[in-house]
């Protein structure tokens, strides 16, 4: 069996058989219900035939009978030469047979010689023939009834003869026979379409509705039964009787029988009933056509393959249809799944932004390219102080502008409308509904649908109040911090600058004292030469007196972002007819000249010009080739780094340390505050100063500075 053949196949082979199997019951039963009824059928006309048969025989049956007992006939028998009596037995048989419709009837002397005949007037006159060997005859001589069926001898004419004995006085004096043509009714066989068969009892066919067959027997003849038609010229000269030209075959469960044969050369199939006819020695055979047997069995078969063929295809549709119905609700349960889970994907989704736009501190706004509001978040209303279906459908001004804003805002707006919004956002100051104002950064990027379209500008806006006024509490801070650095140094100095302050006070008091005692005396020009020194050292007093209000008092700091190329150049511009005077020579070089820092431009400016005035001073006793400045600004890292570099003595290394200390310093007219002020500043500006020796000769003064992303 081969593998592929599983329960389907074996249910389709097994419906086939059945079918099949159906088909033939069906044709088979067609065919027995139309055989029996075709029997029944042929046994109605075997009986029609057969009552024919007997009723012809039996219509003539007493004729001999009655002929016997006629006293002319026994008298002719006694006296058969007087001629008036074999006339009136003439004309007396030739009257019954005119009566009857018998062939002929004649009477014969025990010695076979016909006496008197109903044809006595005809060529073929019976009279004076002898019928001796006739069988008919021998049987009526010896006191049996006669019965045979022949070939006239002097007529050639086959007929049926029925021989009586005529007896008187218990003696046999003759033999009356009478002879019937069974031609009329093998005429009306003729007629039939159903041939009708008789033979005798020797199997021989005599009366035949088909001509071929007649003289043909069923089966072959035994040589005794040939010997005896021929003795007796049954059927004339003939000595042969050849088989039927039939085939021959019983029918189970029916007295019939079928027979395959040729007629008019056509070959046919009759179904054949036998119906003995012992009073006469006779077998009749009726037959019929099995077209109609053969046709019901085919018409059937026909009927019942397409029953099957229509039960098989509305079995083929109900399981296509099943199948199909089964199909469309197995989709329908996985679309309605689907349809399910996309909903509960959409709910969870729609769920998850809302909980995230609910939580976003970011405010969120969609416009349509008009400006209309199509979307705004919690966020941005809390931000604004506007309910939802307060802003949607709004189209600019938009009620939460700053009413000092308006035209910058509008501007804005614009540009963001025609995507020309910084990318980087800008900053909006907006006005709360309960009038406050809140500083916000908006972002603006397109607002693109699943199809890849610009449907809009979607803005976000992030609330910088709070970090703008953290930025502005830092800056009070730094200052706060500053100012108290500055308070702490002024604590560190404060002793210094009472030594300091003392000595040009004692000077003064000194030259006071003097000056009085000058003016008494009247020495004009020393008074004049101590009062100028007293000048002098007021001025000292009253400079280190503004010095140290400068440094504890700076003036506010204004920050920027700023380049440290612009600073660098504007201190070379400020100090340049100084350093002219002094034949100093300024080298810039800047490495990177697009970063920015955060500082205050001024401030910036004063570190770069004490350090280069400290630098100048430096080299006053160099000859003239050494005066020269390095001014360096270098990137490292996310810092810059701003170098004064000069040729002068350098610092000594003891002193590295000390020179940023205020009041420090080494000049006879120095306030030593200088480096401590610049240390101050850059450090402000979250950098650090440092100086260090460099190999050549000379100082450096580096200080850093941290540079803007
Ligand atoms: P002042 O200039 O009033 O002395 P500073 O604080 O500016 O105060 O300087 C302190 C001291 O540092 C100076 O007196 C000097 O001795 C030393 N100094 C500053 N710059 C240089 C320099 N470029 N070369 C050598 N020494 C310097």
């Amino acid at each position: 069996m081969p593998i592929w053949f599983n329960a389907r196949h074996w249910r389709a082979l097994i419906a086939a058989a059945g079918a099949l199997m159906l088909i033939a019951a069906a044709g088979n039963w067609a065919e027995r219900r139309e055989l029996q009824s075709k029997t029944d059928a042929l046994r109605q006309a075997a009986a029609a035939h057969a009552l024919g048969l007997r009723g012809l025989v039996e219509k003539h049956d007493f004729l001999p009978h009655a002929a016997a007992r006629h006293p002319d006939v026994q008298e002719l028998l006694r006296t058969p030469h007087d001629a008036a009596l074999r006339a009136r037995v003439n004309d007396y048989f030739t009257d019954l047979q005119t009566t009857t419709g018998a062939a002929a009837l004649y009477l014969v002397d025990r010695a076979g010689l016909t006496l008197a005949a109903s044809n006595w007037n005809l060529p073929s006159s019976f009279v004076g023939q002898s019928y001796r060997r006739r069988p008919y005859f021998e049987d009526a001589v010896q006191g049996r009834r006669g019965f045979f069926y022949g070939l006239g001898l002097t007529t050639g004419q086959s007929g049926l003869f029925i021989a009586e004995p005529v007896r008187s006085q218990g003696a046999i004096l003759g033999v009356a026979v009478v002879k019937i043509s069974l031609e009329p009714l093998q005429a009306t066989w003729m007629h039939s379409a159903d041939p009708v068969v008789l033979r005798d009892s020797h199997g021989i066919v005599f009366l035949s509705a088909v001509p071929d067959w007649l003289f043909h027997s069923i089966q072959p003849v035994s040589a005794a039964d040939l010997q005896w038609v021929a003795e007796h010229g049954q059927y004339g000269s003939r000595e042969r009787f050849d088989l039927l030209p039939w085939s021959v075959e019983p029918r189970r469960g029916t007295s019939g029988f079928v027979v395959h044969t040729a007629m008019r050369e056509r070959n046919m199939d009759l179904l054949a009933l036998d119906t003995p006819l012992p009073e006469l020695g006779w077998t009749l055979t009726v037959t019929t056509d099995m077209k109609e047997v053969v046709q019901a069995r085919q018409v059937a078969l026909a009927l019942t393959a397409l029953a099957v063929a229509l039960l098989l295809l509305g079995v083929l549709y109900w399981r296509l249809r099943e199948k199909r119905f089964v199909e469309q609700r197995a989709a329908r349960i996985e679309l309605e799944r689907r349809v399910e889970e996309r909903t509960r994907d959409l709910q969870e989704a729609h769920a998850f932004r809302k909980a995230m736009e609910d939580s976003l501190l970011v405010g969120m706004r969609a416009r349509d390219p008009d400006g209309k509001i199509i979307y705004v978040n919690p966020a941005l209303c809390a931000m604004v102080g506007y309910s939802a279906e307060e802003l949607l459908g709004r189209r600019p001004p938009y009620p939460y502008w700053h009413p000092d804003d308006l035209e910058k805002q509008a501007r804005e707006s614009d540009d963001a409308l025609q995507g020309r919004a910084a990318p980087h956002g800008f900053e909006s100051r907006i006005r709360h509904k309960d009038g406050h104002d809140v500083i916000t950064m908006v972002y603006t990027a397109p607002l693109v649908d699943a199809q890849g379209v610009r449907r809009g500008w979607m803005s976000s806006v992030v609330d910088i109040t709070a970090q703008k006024q953290a930025e502005a509490r830092q800056r009070d801070q730094e200052l706060r911090l500053q100012r108290s650095a500055r308070l702490a140094s002024v604590g560190e100095m404060a002793s210094t600058l009472a030594h300091e302050l003392n000595q040009p006070l004692m000077a003064l008091s000194n030259f006071a004292v003097a000056a009085r005692a000058l003016a008494t005396c009247g020495s004009s020009d020393m008074l004049a030469g101590t009062l100028d020194e007293i000048v002098g050292q007021s001025k000292r007093a009253s400079e280190i007196v503004k010095r140290v209000r400068a440094f504890i008092n700076p003036q506010r700091a204004h920050y920027e972002s700023l380049r440290m190329q612009s600073v660098m150049t504007h201190a070379e511009t400020l100090l340049k007819p100084e350093l002219q005077r002094h034949g100093v020579a300024l080298r810039l070089s800047l490495e990177d000249t697009t970063a920015q820092v955060r500082g205050d431009r001024i401030l910036l400016e004063q570190v770069l010009a004490n350090l280069i005035h400290n630098a100048l001073h430096a080299m006053h006793d160099q000859p003239r080739h050494r005066r020269n400045i390095e001014l360096t600004c270098r990137r490292i890292g996310q810092d810059l780094r701003v170098t004064v570099a000069d040729q002068g003595p350098g610092i000594p290394g003891e002193q590295l340390e000390q020179v940023f200390v205020p009041f420090f310093t080494t000049k006879h007219d120095g306030l030593g505050l200088g480096l401590n002020i610049c240390r101050t500043i850059v450090e402000a500006h979250g950098g650090c100063i440092t100086v260090e020796n460099r190999t050549g000769g000379g100082a450096a003064f580096s200080f850093t500075l941290p540079t803007i992303p």
